[in-house]
């Protein structure tokens, strides 16, 4: 997989098959991997956070998410293909999760609303396996009882909707321990699909 580094962060030059391919391998893999969805924040804020700096370079996965990363990327003379979005990626793998059998997991965003994106993804495909679904939040004083519930829930891919850097340090503090095979941090991706 090709690399572009933008102002010290890496980001794989991968359009959406790509993506949901190197998904697949990391499912057929097993645990734990993490996928990072970077925009510009992102990289703003990696510049004055070496934790969240060091979460992203040890990403399995950093897609190219934002339009500014696409224009951030031509300018810099190391043009990137195109754009994975975080919604797009989650509903990507939705619908490659039906088929292949995988289930969801849902972490993060208001109380009732990963709920609400978990039925629209089930809506839009149907059999697809939600694990679970739990608004919690990124406090590390709950960190040991959201992570109870997700190993007891078994999914095979764990979105995460707490914003960046939270959803990222998040899941990278507790991958070592949960083992799940994909963990993705997604922003406000439950939002968008709860509508
Ligand atoms: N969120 C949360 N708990 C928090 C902070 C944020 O569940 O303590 C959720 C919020 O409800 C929203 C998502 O995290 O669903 C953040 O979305 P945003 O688009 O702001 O993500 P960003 O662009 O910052 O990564």
């Amino acid at each position: 997989r090709k690399r572009v580094i933008i102002l010290g962060v890496a980001i794989d030059d991968v359009l959406m098959d790509d993506a949901l391919a190197a998904v697949a391998g990391f499912i057929a893999e097993g645990g734990p991997h993490q996928i990072v969805t970077v925009n510009p924040e992102f990289i703003m804020e990696a510049r004055r956070n070496r934790a969240f700096r060091r979460v992203l370079a040890a990403a399995d996965l950093a897609t190219p998410d934002g339009v500014g990363l696409i224009l951030a990327a031509r300018w810099c003379g190391t043009p990137l293909r195109g754009r994975v979005t975080g919604i797009a990626l989650t509903e990507r793998i939705a619908a490659a999760a039906a088929l292949h059998g995988w289930s969801l997991f849902l972490l993060g965003a208001a109380p009732g609303v990963a709920e609400r994106a978990a039925a629209a993804l089930q809506r839009a495909n149907p059999g697809l396996r939600i694990a679970g679904c739990y608004a919690g939040s990124p406090h590390p004083a709950d960190e040991a009882a959201i992570r109870e519930r997700i190993l007891a829930a078994t999914p095979d891919v764990l979105l995460v909707a707490y914003g960046h850097p939270a959803q990222d340090l998040w899941i990278a503090r507790n991958q070592p321990i949960m083992r799940v095979p994909v963990a993705i941090g997604v922003g406000g991706t439950f939002d968008e699909l709860a509508g």
